[in-house]
């Protein structure tokens, strides 16, 4: 079996499952170009835990995760089952590498597992499941994460960070096309560290902490960063920029 490359997905605000855009059009065309997968492990921004925790549900809920968003959203379903045996596989990848890790049998899909996914595979027929960060996990913890889970890859699961490349709510202006110029120049930084083979830390990024105020939309970056094979090479989707300053970019690390 090829492995598979690994992705960091924008999921943006929850919306972006009725209004795919530029984005939704790139992550279904990228859909469309991979190389079918046995699952789909997808770390999200969503889930956090006290431990690194994995989904072992075989039907797995859809989870509307937000409050306040029009009923339609709420409406939304994205039916794909879970996959226990291989959430058992990466429960064990984890505990071999000495993280502390339990399975979750009741966890569904958080939107930051299932808008995106809506996008990339709308059939929604591939299994899914989804690994949470522990709250203490740092940049160098979520590149060791990564490293962890990446032989899931060669098992062809596609492993999925979904965070969000710039994330400040409190810059958020709904409907507003236009980028604030830091958005676009903190994502350019981190292209170029990315493409350069260097993982980004955000203390050295420009207006890092005005881009991620804290860190939960960051690490899925550095997790799929750190599942890449060595020397991946690295191709950018520039999904442009939602509400201001959400900045769509996904990244594909390919084997
Ligand atoms: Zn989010």
């Amino acid at each position: 079996m090829k492995r598979l490359p690994t992705l960091f997905v924008s999921h943006g605000a929850p919306t972006y499952a009725l209004a795919p855009g530029l984005a939704g059009a790139q992550l279904r065309a990228l859909g469309q170009r991979l190389p079918r997968p046995a699952a789909i492990a997808v770390v999200s921004a969503h889930w956090q835990a006290s431990e690194v925790k994995v989904g072992s549900s075989s039907r797995p809920a859809t989870v509307h995760d937000f409050g306040g968003f029009p009923p339609p959203l709420y409406a939304l379903r994205y039916p794909a089952p879970g996959q226990p045996e291989l959430a058992q596989r990466a429960l064990r990848l984890l505990q071999q590498a000495g993280w502390a890790a339990s399975a979750d049998p009741e966890r569904g899909l958080d939107h930051g597992a299932w808008v995106p996914l809506l996008h990339l595979y709308p059939a929604a027929d591939i299994p899914v499941f989804q690994i949470a960060m522990p709250h203490d996990l740092d940049e160098a913890g979520a590149l060791r994460l990564g490293r962890a889970l990446s032989p899931l890859a060669d098992a062809g699961v596609l492993l999925v960070g979904s965070g969000s490349l710039t994330h400040n709510l409190r810059e958020v202006r709904f409907g507003d096309g236009a980028g604030d110029a830091y958005v676009t120049a903190f994502a350019d930084w981190v292209r170029d560290r990315l493409q350069a083979g260097e993982p980004p830390r955000l203390a050295q990024a420009p207006q890092g902490r005005r881009a991620h105020p804290s860190d939960e939309h960051w690490l899925p970056l550095l997790v799929a960063a750190g599942a890449a094979a060595p020397g991946a090479v690295v191709e950018e989707l520039d999904g442009g920029v939602e509400h201001g300053v959400l900045a769509m970019r996904s990244y594909l690390f390919q084997a």
